[in-house]
């Protein structure tokens, strides 16, 4: 089998995976519509990679080697049939997703997966011809850092498809998750639970954002307030998965009077400047 590893998009998350993926031994091809941005992704990838080479946590001649396994494209149409892996990860608009898998489908992957981080697997699987071989692969920000592959298993996804899915997360030195296709899948669900109550305790005067936060960090080793990831997230963000879970759950997650009346005032965390906190130069002050 192939072990070409497909990357549809050079965005945020796009740029992680290829990272990771090249890094574990597969030919990628990183395939990113806006010329600029593919410019600008192949140069991160780069920076990357001389980064941990002069934290000595990579050979230099391992650098050039990864470096050298990453092809971007300006379109699917330019990737050769039957790779190993195709991934999306373009924005997360349905219909954009949709003809994107449709696309990479035609190419006869191994596996098909999407990086969606809130659209059901079966939604994005309409249309497509063979769904038992697509699942959602969900990575988290920043790839190369964070642990955590979730694997969410649509109707139509073969067990084998599941097996190869936590394998390659093996490969790629992911720890996975299992999770059903519900709305939130696992981490959404329980981390927006989390942030709303701590947004309805603010509203309540309970304490301080920052001493609401310290609670979390301290009394419960979370790494990291439910505020400040709020604000990290964007508030804009957790506001639409709230929105889209109280459909799917009700009211338990409906979005507390606060978030809705931040966000309409710009207040959108870490990339406004303002959110719970005050950010300058991406750093919390
Ligand atoms: P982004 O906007 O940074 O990147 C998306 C990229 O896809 C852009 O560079 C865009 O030009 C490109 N693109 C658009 N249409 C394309 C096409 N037809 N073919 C090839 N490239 C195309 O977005 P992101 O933050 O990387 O998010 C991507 C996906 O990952 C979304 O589904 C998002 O919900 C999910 N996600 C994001 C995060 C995060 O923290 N940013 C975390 C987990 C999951």
């Amino acid at each position: 089998m192939s072990d070409r590893f497909v990357v549809v998009g050079a965005g945020t998350m796009g740029l992680g995976i290829a990272y990771v993926a090249a890094g574990s031994g597969h030919a990628v091809e990183l395939v990113e519509v806006d010329r600029a941005r593919g410019a600008t992704a192949v140069d991160r990838l780069a920076e990357l990679w001389d980064k941990a080479v002069r934290r000595g946590k990579l050979g230099a001649e391992q650098a050039a080697t990864n470096r050298e396994r990453v092809t971007l494209r300006s379109a699917l149409a330019e990737v050769a049939p039957e790779p190993a892996v195709v991934v999306e990860a373009v924005p997360e608009r349905p219909d954009l997703k949709r003809a994107v898998l449709r696309e990479a489908e035609a190419l006869r992957p191994a596996l098909l997966g999407s990086n969606t981080s809130s659209i059901p697997i079966a939604e994005l699987a309409d249309g497509l011809a063979r769904p038992e071989r697509f699942l959602g692969l969900h990575f988290f920000n920043p790839v190369w850092a964070m642990a955590l592959l979730e694997v969410v298993v649509g109707p139509a996804t073969a067990d084998e498809t599941t097996a190869a899915a936590v394998a390659l997360a093996g490969r790629l030195g992911k720890d996975p998750v299992v999770v059903r296709d519900m709305p939130g899948f696992a981490t959404s669900r329980l981390g927006v639970t989390l942030g709303l109550e701590a947004i309805r305790m603010v509203a309540d005067g309970v304490a301080a954002p920052a001493d609401i936060d310290k609670a979390m960090v301290l009394g419960y080793r979370h790494p990291v307030g439910p505020l400040e990831l709020t604000d990290l997230v964007g508030l804009d963000v957790r506001l639409d998965i709230a929105r889209t879970l109280q459909a799917a759950y009700g009211d338990r997650f409906a979005p507390p009077p606060l978030l809705v009346e931040m966000v309409a005032a710009g207040k959108l965390g870490k990339k406004s400047g303002q959110g719970f906190y005050r950010w300058e130069g991406g750093v919390r002050s």
